[in-house]
């Protein structure tokens, strides 16, 4: 190249940059971010929730932002995810809020209420009712935005050694149950643990626990309880359909370019939905195979649902009467509550009736 022409490009090139420069630097800003989760990496349902958002993030970046995923235990504690994302520790989280209720109690909102939302109601309270809006003010305390990314579905009542056929069974029994269903129990005469997926086997198998409750068929048979508790019951009136969330450090958010947060939001709503429709599609032939297995269906007794119940509502009073923040929640939730009973009841309730069980 002669030594005039190079001059030129050269010069080209210094005004092409200093033209389309800020702008060529903001959205190819490169981030490294790093997500811890509650979940053992075998659970390709609710594990694969959080990578689904790291893996659509690079994706759609270009691979310019990156998001490593950690499962439970690797890097911090499966139920210390929020005090992770809120000390900045990490930048981001997948995990339940209720397992924090301990922090505040308002926290249970965001995933489940024993006798509270389906997934349906869950999602209309959440997007376009109060929902996001309260919880994030709840969480903005603790540092941190989140974003709903994930749900079971009605999870299954979980296994038991012996069969359950009146609240008095209940009395002296050791469960792994978390949120405010373990608080439930708690006052049905139940000893309640809560411990993280990876960790419930071992214990079930030694003996330190009865009972216990995960999600549904799927992720049960992958944890294997089924070798060790031959009864499965149902309906799991704890969480008819829990939310797991995307945390966001609020500093990490706040520095993140705008297109970013946008990605963020887009993926997060992308794995509410992803692994809804993992669970649906993988949770039948899981139990047909169960079912295989010699493991023996249970429905709980109507006696212990209503006494659950009955709790259920004391307690949410009492935490109602005894926190302000908690009590703004609970009647905004109570009031969309009502009105969803009386719309899902009729139709939905209906056709559902008919389709699954004939009636
Ligand atoms: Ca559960």
């Amino acid at each position: 190249m002669k030594r005039r022409e190079f001059i030129k490009k050269a010069a080209a090139g210094v005004a092409a940059s200093s033209v389309f420069g800020p702008v060529y630097a903001q959205t190819q800003k490169r981030i490294r971010w790093r997500m811890a989760t509650s979940w053992p990496k075998s659970l390709d349902t609710i594990y694969g929730g959080a990578e689904l958002i790291a893996r659509r993030v690079n994706e759609l970046t270009d691979g310019k932002f990156q998001i490593r995923v950690y499962a439970g235990g690797e890097i911090v504690p499966p139920l210390k995810v929020v005090d992770a994302v809120q000390q900045g520790t990490v930048e981001a989280g997948h995990t339940a809020s209720y397992y924090y209720i301990g922090k505040h109690p308002a926290f249970a909102f965001g995933t489940a209420l024993p006798f509270g939302f389906t997934y349906r109601v869950q999602n209309a309270w959440l997007y376009n009712g109060n929902g996001n809006k309260l919880m994030n003010e709840l969480f903005a305390e603790y540092n941190m935005i989140g974003f709903p990314a994930g749900n079971t579905g009605a999870q299954m009542g979980g296994w038991f050694r012996k069969e359950i056929n009146s609240v008095e069974d209940l009395k002296g029994l050791k469960m792994r149950i978390p949120g405010l269903g373990g608080k439930v129990m708690d006052r049905l005469g139940v000893t309640v643990q809560v411990l993280g997926g990876g960790e419930i086997f071992p214990a079930l198998e030694r003996g330190t626990i009865d009972a216990t409750e995960w999600v549904g068929p799927y992720d049960d048979e992958k944890l294997g309880f089924y070798k060790v508790a031959k009864y499965y019951y149902y309906p799991g009136w704890w969480e008819p359909g829990p939310t797991l969330h995307f945390y966001v450090n609020l500093d990490a958010w706040n520095k993140l370019p705008a297109e970013y947060q946008a990605i963020l939001k887009t993926v997060a709503a992308e794995a509410n939905l992803q692994m809804m429709v993992d669970y649906d599609s993988k949770n039948p032939a899981a139990l047909k195979s169960l079912l295989g297995r010699g493991v023996r269906l249970r429905k709980f007794p109507l006696d212990v649902l209503k006494a659950a119940e009955k709790e259920a509502f004391a307690l949410y009073d009492e935490l109602a009467a005894e926190n302000e923040f908690y009590r703004k929640v609970y009647e905004d939730w109570k009031a969309f509550r009502e009105d969803a009973h009386r719309w899902f009841g009729t139709t939905e309730l209906a056709i559902g009736q008919y389709l699954f069980a004939g009636l």
